[in-house]
């Protein structure tokens, strides 16, 4: 089965205000968009992945939305919800069996999520996550209570939505007479069943700054006043890998300019590996070495930057938040002090966190060792995590 997801990324905000759209302002640390993306990723069996922008992010594409696998097609959006999902059909949905919608505005949303909602729609042709209501539901006008509704038949309809292809083409074929605010209501008015699969209340939609506070809060960790000394995991992290002429030298996800690079199957990202190794300790959750290893051909010149990033979902999914994490770099050259807060930055992005829980710091080894002597490179790693549950 071939499953394909469109990433509605499209829309204005205009209930958020002006300024820079709500899907790439920043959540702790990453831009909302960047979530929804690794989710998917993360997600299994998903083939490919169209991001639909508005069409002056799509001609000019922020920085993170390069690289990355599946790779992402970015698509530029139409003037309604529904065109832009025909656009992201139109650039990958061709060949699928199964496509899966999600709206950016989701960005809390868990792979599991996603994989429940594709297997549904796999078997009964179209199925949303929803909630049920926990609230009493009435109708209202004019000031005025006009009706309860019988609330075990509401259920509030989140993302994802996903579709059998045939399903979501009859749907977008449909011209009705109101506005659709989301596909399955199309699939509707088409005459095909919609099944409901267990939404997540943490799947919070992003409409105004308050709800990105929440998400944030949700997110980032509240502390240790919260769950006690008994909350907190420390990890560490220790990489080296040998300079060799030919090779460029990538540090914390940054280029350093010098004459040699480190030799390694990935991109011997030694910053990047140290931290993941730290992370994925601190959470009791294995090493590097075991979740993508150096035999597996697909990490072979991996982006380790991608690679931390993962490493950190898997301790988001372990139920840990990152508190801190600190780097000593052992380098007897190339002066690493002009990049170091590009590095935190880097590895920061990548954590989901802000710049000021990174730490980086470049050393020298006064010449002894291999270290010293300017064969290798070494990094020692801490990261500081805290139980959200
Ligand atoms: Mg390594």
């Amino acid at each position: 089965m071939r499953v394909a997801a469109i990433i509605a990324a499209g829309g204005q905000g205009a209930r958020f205000g002006g300024g820079q759209v709500k899907q790439l302002r920043p959540l702790a640390g990453r831009a909302v968009l960047e979530y929804s993306i690794e989710a998917f990723r993360r997600a299994s069996g998903i083939d490919a992945i169209a991001v639909v922008l508005p069409a002056a992010v799509a001609a000019d594409p922020p920085p993170a939305l390069a690289g990355g696998a599946p790779p992402l097609v970015l698509v530029a959006g139409g003037a309604r919800r529904r065109d832009s999902v025909a656009a992201g059909l139109a650039a990958i949905g061709e060949d699928a069996d199964v496509v899966v919608i999600h709206d950016a505005a989701r960005p809390l949303v868990s792979p599991g999520l996603i994989e429940r909602t594709v297997s549904a729609a796999a078997s009964h042709g179209a199925a949303i996550a929803a909630v049920a209501a926990a609230d009493t539901v009435k109708r209202g006008g004019g000031g005025r209570v006009l009706g309860t509704l019988p609330r075990h038949e509401i259920f509030l309809a989140q993302t994802p939505q996903a579709f059998r292809v045939d399903v979501l083409r009859d749907a977008l074929a449909l011209e009705p007479d109101a506005e659709a605010t989301d596909e399955a209501m199309l699939a509707e008015l088409a005459g095909h069943p919609v099944h409901l699969v267990e939404g997540d209340a943490r799947n919070l939609k992003i409409t105004t700054p308050e709800d990105l506070e929440t998400a944030e809060r949700l997110l980032v960790p509240s502390g240790v006043r919260d769950t006690g000394v008994e909350g907190l995991r420390i990890g560490n992290g220790y990489d080296l890998h040998r300079l060799v002429e030919g090779r460029p030298l990538i540090l914390g996800g940054v280029h350093v300019p010098f004459a040699c690079g480190l030799l390694g199957h990935s991109d011997a990202d030694a910053v990047c590996h140290a931290v993941t190794d730290a992370l994925l300790g601190a959470a009791g959750a294995g090493d590097i070495g075991r979740h993508f290893p150096d035999t597996d051909p697909a990490w072979a010149g991996a982006d380790s930057l991608a690679l931390l990033a993962r490493a950190a979902g898997i301790v988001r999914d372990a139920g840990f938040a990152v508190v801190s994490i600190d780097t000593v770099i052992v380098a007897e050259r190339p002066k690493l002090a002009p990049f170091v807060d590009q590095m935190r930055d880097r590895v920061a992005g990548a954590v989901g966190v802000e710049r000021g829980r990174v730490g980086i710091k470049g050393k020298t080894n006064e010449g002894v060792d291999a270290t010293g002597a300017g064969e290798a490179i070494a990094v020692h790693a801490v990261a500081l995590l805290v139980r959200q549950w």
